[in-house]
């Protein structure tokens, strides 16, 4: 009977996207790995070396050596251990001492806590979404927050603006 086949036609025809929507909340409701929490052998595997001994082992790399301490492009600096926006090159200034320095943070995406290695107490930076050592905050800044983020580029991965991502 055509009647018959139209029917199961319509059927076919609306359940499709009912199926699609269901697939889709499935997958948003995947959790997101808790990065903060992961082992450090889940970071040897994932990062280079020297990104791992900076970002896991909290070492500095030598002033005037890092890809970014002289870069004036404009765009972002993302987390280079999980990739969340950090500091916009807005909040960058030349501070001459050879690391990326900026005045501040995007809201939310990093802490501070108390570091008082090498007889020192510093205000050490870290990634507020993976845990990731980025460098150290001191209040001597230039401008008018008063604040500069003494940042490692090997914790950074420049995002250039305008960079459009191939799909
Ligand atoms: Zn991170």
């Amino acid at each position: 009977m055509p009647i018959k086949l139209i029917a199961i036609i319509t059927m076919l025809i609306f359940n499709l996207p009912l199926a699609q929507a269901k697939e889709n909340n499935t997958n948003e409701k995947t959790p997101i790995p808790d990065l903060i929490s992961q082992p450090n052998t889940y970071w040897k595997n994932k990062l280079s070396p020297q990104v791992y001994q900076i970002t896991r082992c909290s070492a500095t790399e030598a002033p005037f050596t890092g890809k970014y301490w002289n870069n004036h492009e404009n765009g972002t600096y993302k987390c280079s251990n999980c990739g969340i926006v950090l500091f916009d090159s807005k909040s960058k200034f030349d501070s001459h001492t050879g690391w990326p320095s900026f005045d501040k943070a995007m809201d939310n995406s990093v802490k501070t806590r108390t570091d008082s290695s090498y007889s020192m107490e510093r205000n050490e930076v870290i990634c507020k979404n993976c845990g990731a050592h980025l460098g150290h905050l001191f209040n001597d800044g230039p401008t008018s927050t008063g604040q500069r983020y003494c940042i490692n580029s090997a914790s950074l991965d420049f995002k250039k603006e305008g960079t459009v991502k191939k799909k």
